[in-house]
């Protein structure tokens, strides 16, 4: 969706949005302004420092990076945001009662319209030009993204966090980003000195500044020779080989695939039930696919902006140079995850059997230990060593 070079953003599933209003919004904290207090958020300050609260409601209390319900004297809801329990700011308000529904309480809607909106808005002012492909796409509070600093240089978007819920929200926003075209790199520089004042301590971040290309493969033959490594020269069995082959055909019988050949079914994802089943939502978009995705990230110490497709997927993380220690065990990562998420969701379809994603993490953990040595997890000291060499960061 690439228009004269410009940036355009490849739109998410639609799903069904919560209101304030609704009971969406039970089980949401609710932070009570002082009386005489609430006009100046009414007005468009996004601010709410914690003089201007009277009181938290709410069990268990919200802590920070949560969203919660601001409201007003007589506890009527005046808008929503991010809580902070550290800050000053208490709450960072991203949206008034009367505005747009379908974002409320709905932090990753909010941020492609906002993100959205600031594509128009640089558009619109002739950005990028024939002069200049460097400006700044999001301008925190300017864009009414409070503590989120965006700027693209080239195919370079560099993201200046300075709010904990940025933190919170570092995928969502690496993967919005990741769905502008021209961006093929993305840099996340969290600022610590601020955000020790919101109550995160990253002066031990070891690679603060690691940039992840999203290395989109666009020549055919170069993708087909790096399917060919990936795939067929790994050590996982050859039936998990010909499963990844099928699935980057994106031909294996998920729920779509099943309605295009004809058949009648309804098509829901069975891991979040929010969304239809594809290919590409099962394996890297579905959160239950996302949370596997970042386990592995935080484990090995890795940023990564998640490519819009299956075999950008498969590409990118293939061209990612690594140790020699740990490739063979790297490219068997992405076969691991979809290996068992795909037996995972045949479990749910078919046998009525869900198992919780912290122990999918665990069996995606022992799945790769027996590939890895072609034998089953036999001790325990043998595997938690085994975990704890997987990090690219030493
Ligand atoms: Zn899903």
């Amino acid at each position: 969706m690439l228009v004269s070079g410009r940036l355009m953003l490849r739109s998410l599933s639609p799903s069904t949005p919560p209101t304030l209003a609704s009971n969406h919004s039970a089980g949401v904290a609710k932070v009570v302004l002082k009386k005489g207090k609430t006009q100046l958020f009414k007005d468009g300050s996004p601010m709410v420092y914690s003089g201007a609260v009277d009181r938290v409601i709410g069990r268990p209390p919200p802590i920070t990076g949560d969203i919660v319900l601001v409201a007003d004297g007589s506890e009527k809801p005046i808008g929503w945001g991010f809580y902070n329990s550290t800050s000053m700011f208490r709450v960072r308000l991203m949206q008034l009662q009367d505005e747009d529904p379908s974002c409320a309480l709905n932090a990753e809607k909010l941020l492609e319209t906002r993100i959205v909106a600031a594509v128009k808005l640089r558009h619109n002012l002739g950005l990028p030009s024939a002069h200049t492909n460097a400006y700044r796409l999001v301008n925190s509070e300017g864009d009414r993204l409070s503590g989120l600093i965006v700027d693209i240089f080239g195919d370079l978007a560099v993201i200046a966090s300075s709010a904990a819920w940025v933190q919170t929200y570092q995928h969502q926003i690496m993967d919005c980003l990741s769905r502008l075209n021209n961006i093929k790199r993305i840099s996340w520089r969290p600022t610590v000195e601020i955000l020790k004042e919101e109550g995160l301590d990253l002066s031990d971040l070891k690679k603060p500044d690691l940039i992840i290309p999203q290395t989109m493969v666009k020549d055919q033959n170069t993708s087909k020779k790096i399917y060919w490594k990936l795939v067929w020269r790994t050590r996982q069995p050859l039936r998990v080989t010909c499963f990844i082959w099928t699935a980057l055909k994106e031909a294996c019988l998920t729920q779509d695939n099943l309605r295009r050949r004809g058949v009648i079914v309804v098509n829901m994802c069975a891991m979040c039930k929010q969304a239809n089943e594809s290919v590409n939502h099962l394996f890297l978009h579905c959160p239950a696919a996302a949370r596997l995705w970042y386990f592995f990230y935080s484990m090995l110490g890795l940023q990564w902006a998640m490519p819009f497709n299956i075999k950008d997927a498969y590409a990118s993380w293939i061209l990612w140079r690594v140790d020699k220690s740990i490739k063979r065990i790297w490219r068997m990562i992405p076969a691991v995850i979809f290996w068992n998420l795909w037996k995972e969701r045949n479990s749910r379809c078919f046998e009525g059997i869900s198992t919780p994603i912290c122990s999918l993490k665990s069996r995606c953990l022992a799945t790769l230990y027996s590939w890895h040595f072609f034998a089953p997890v036999n001790s325990v000291g043998n595997f938690l060593d085994f975990v704890s060499s997987l990090s690219l960061v030493r």
